[in-house]
């Protein structure tokens, strides 16, 4: 599934085996999900070497057991070997618990494996959308600035907006911005020319009477669908949908 103009329920940060997994099973779950991870590209590092019974079962869950097995180590890779200082011979080995030896409540064994082999498969796992090279640096919540900015009424007071790297934020990452609705965009060309991309609609004139709207009033509609401010008239001054902008998405006035 593509998350595009589309509110996500959660932001997973980080593409390892966790962050991997949970979005592999969020997707089954039907929660629309985007996760973001710092580098380019998945970890080339093998990393670790054991996929337990537990998180086979897990993998099995979402048919993934017999892919991970298939890319497994031999199970001789996957055991411990005892010694008591580097130099002597070790005097025992064992196997680690549910590798090639099964247990009887799990219908898995264990594999040997490394991250390097798993990470591409639990990738695999799922369409949900995935951005490498994005770092999420901080999280902001909304606030309400000097401005005559009206939150929405629920669902959807906040609207779900992060800053991943300086300048760019979640709202980029699903390509969507505002939608700017108004009877009569020739009076907001000037107000539109901030540095957040912004379409401007034509509000038709039997909507805007049901909303209140007066004829040079404006809807801002958040790329959420919600209503992010409401003017029923033409702001007095002309830095009123800028500040708007900047106190929904927590930025600096332009
Ligand atoms: C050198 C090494 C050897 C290891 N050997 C073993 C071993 O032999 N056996 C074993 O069981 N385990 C081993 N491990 C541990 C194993 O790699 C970890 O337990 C496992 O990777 C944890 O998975 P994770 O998904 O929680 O985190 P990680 O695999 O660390 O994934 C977290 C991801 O989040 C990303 N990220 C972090 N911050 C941000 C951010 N702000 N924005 C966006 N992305 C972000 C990171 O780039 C990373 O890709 C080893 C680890 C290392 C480093």
């Amino acid at each position: 599934m593509a998350v595009a103009n589309a509110e996500v329920e959660v932001l997973i940060v980080g593409g390892g085996p966790v962050g991997l997994t949970a979005r592999a099973l969020l997707e089954r779950w039907g929660v629309r999900v985007l996760l973001v991870e710092k580098h380019a590209e998945l970890s080339p590092f093998p990393r670790s070497r054991l996929v337990n019974v537990r998180s086979m079962e897990i993998c099995r869950q979402l048919g993934l057991a017999d892919r991970i097995a298939a890319k497994a180590f031999g199970p001789e890779y996957g055991r411990v070997r005892f010694r008591d200082t580097l130099h002597d011979r070790g005097f025992a080995t064992a196997a680690m618990v549910g590798v090639d030896a099964p247990v009887p409540e799990s219908p898995v064994i264990g594999v040997v494996t490394s991250q390097d082999r798993l990470e591409p498969t639990l990738l695999a796992a799922a369409d949900t959308e995935v951005r490498f090279g994005f770092e999420l640096v901080g999280l902001a919540e909304l606030c309400d600035g000097d401005t005559d900015y009206v939150p929405t009424a629920e669902p959807g007071h906040r609207m779900p907006h992060f800053w991943l790297a300086p300048g760019r934020s979640t709202l980029d990452a699903l390509g969507a911005w505002f939608t700017l609705l108004t009877p009569d965009p020739t009076h907001w060309a000037q107000h539109t020319d901030a540095r957040w991309p912004l379409r401007v609609e034509t509000l038709p004139k039997e909507h805007a009477d049901l909303c209140g709207i007066h004829p040079q009033g404006a809807l801002l509609i958040r790329p959420d669908g919600h209503i992010g401010a409401r003017w029923q008239d033409r702001p007095s001054t002309d830095g009123t949908l800028h500040q708007a902008l900047a106190s929904i998405t927590c930025s600096a006035p332009s």
